[in-house]
């Protein structure tokens, strides 16, 4: 098999598994219980936070550990509101968000809440003046990701916190396309919220961690119970996930500087390799290593993700086309009908091998050879 879709999810690494194992099978305690058993699992949840802390170069209390990245970016846009409720309804974002984000920001919207969405370039980019242009004095809170999960694009955050230094608007980052892909840190990026997401970067589905830092204060809790996470995010901590989540970032985090020199060398051999198939067009900036999009124009993308899929090279449509209509990334880019049907994600992780992107290339071009364009 030739897996190249890393940006969807990537296999936990087998020492993230093991320590997961040894978790669930003896260190089992519940954090809360007063006997050694239940001490060490508090022992790991404590280490586990600290390797999220540490990565984000961080205090361990500004980490929040959450089920997913669609969770943490729901409670930072909810919280950040509840904060700011005397500032005002008005919410700045963009319309390339994840839907974690976008559909929680339409469902505000029902809620009485207004918002802007700001469009990017044809290229996928967004300019911190275009985000700031739309910060209001009623804007309680201004969602902008890190990386686009569909092009790659990495977004000015560092900017926009700038320019939101001196009014009340608090600033969220969907970071889950970014951490451990692009350097930064919380104080880099300067916002109040930083979403992350384990299954992105060799951890476990089901955990992502939410950085409540910055100017956000007296947090909204998410749920209300047993008083754990500080009382802010309650229910029995999943430990194992937790363990596993805080042993990828520590690997990864080792390995930084190389993994972002892989990623680099994968994205520049796959353009090379796809740039010489005839028409090919590479779509977005390419600014993340980890991602890239292309466009076979004329011919759809899940003819091509399926017909790829069945020869063992997994890639994306994924977001990029949802039941037959071109994403709302693509559609806010403005990208023709033609290619924008024709767009596939290409993404890359640190197993990512030459054969993977050979065989990428080969079946993309076969798969054009032998079909007609059907657009
Ligand atoms: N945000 C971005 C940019 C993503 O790519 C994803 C996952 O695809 C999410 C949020 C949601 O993360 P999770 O799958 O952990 O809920």
């Amino acid at each position: 098999m030739h897996y190249l879709d890393h940006a969807a999810t990537t296999p936990v690494s087998p020492e993230a598994a093991q320590v997961m194992l040894s978790v669930l099978t003896e260190q089992f305690g519940n954090p809360s219980a007063q006997y050694p058993l239940g001490r060490d699992a508090k022992a790991l949840v404590d280490q586990g936070r600290a390797a999220i802390a540490s990565a984000l170069d961080c205090k361990t209390e500004q980490v929040v550990f959450t089920s997913c990245g669609t969770e943490g970016d729901n409670w930072a846009i909810r919280a950040a509101l509840h904060q700011n409720r005397r500032v005002g309804k008005h919410i700045v974002t963009t319309a390339v968000e994840h839907s974690a984000v976008l559909q929680c920001v339409k469902r505000l919207e029902q809620e009485g809440y207004t918002a802007s969405y700001v469009r990017p370039d044809g290229e996928g980019r967004i300019s911190a003046e275009a985000v700031l242009a739309e910060v209001r004095e009623d804007t309680a809170v201004v969602s902008v990701m890190l990386v686009n999960n569909e092009t790659g694009a990495r977004f000015p955050v560092e900017e926009i916190a700038a320019g939101l230094k001196d009014r009340p608007a608090l600033l969220h980052t969907d970071a889950v396309q970014g951490f451990l892909k692009v350097p930064f840190t919380a104080k880099s990026l300067g916002a109040d919220y930083i979403t992350l997401s384990a299954h992105k970067i060799g951890g476990p589905k089901g955990i992502g961690a939410l950085y409540i830092g910055g100017r956000a204060k007296n947090t909204l809790p998410l749920l209300f119970g047993g008083g754990q996470e500080a009382g802010l995010r309650p229910g029995t901590e999943a430990t194992a996930q937790i363990a596993g989540f805080a042993k990828a970032v520590e690997l990864r985090a080792a390995r930084k500087e190389e993994i972002f020199r892989h990623l680099a060398a994968c994205s520049a051999y796959a353009r090379e390799r796809l740039g010489g198939i005839p028409d090919l067009r590479f779509i977005g900036p390419g600014d993340a290593p980890h991602i890239l999009s292309v466009s076979l124009p004329g011919y759809p993308s899940q003819n091509i993700v399926g017909e790829l899929g069945e020869q063992g090279v997994c890639i994306s449509a994924g977001s990029a086309c949802h039941r037959g209509k071109a994403s709302h990334v693509l559609t806010a880019m403005s990208l023709d009908k033609r290619t924008a049907a024709g767009v596939v994600r290409v993404s890359f992780g640190p197993e990512t091998a030459r054969e993977d992107i050979d065989a990428l290339a080969d079946a993309l071009l076969a798969h054009k050879t032998k079909r007609f364009p059907m657009l």
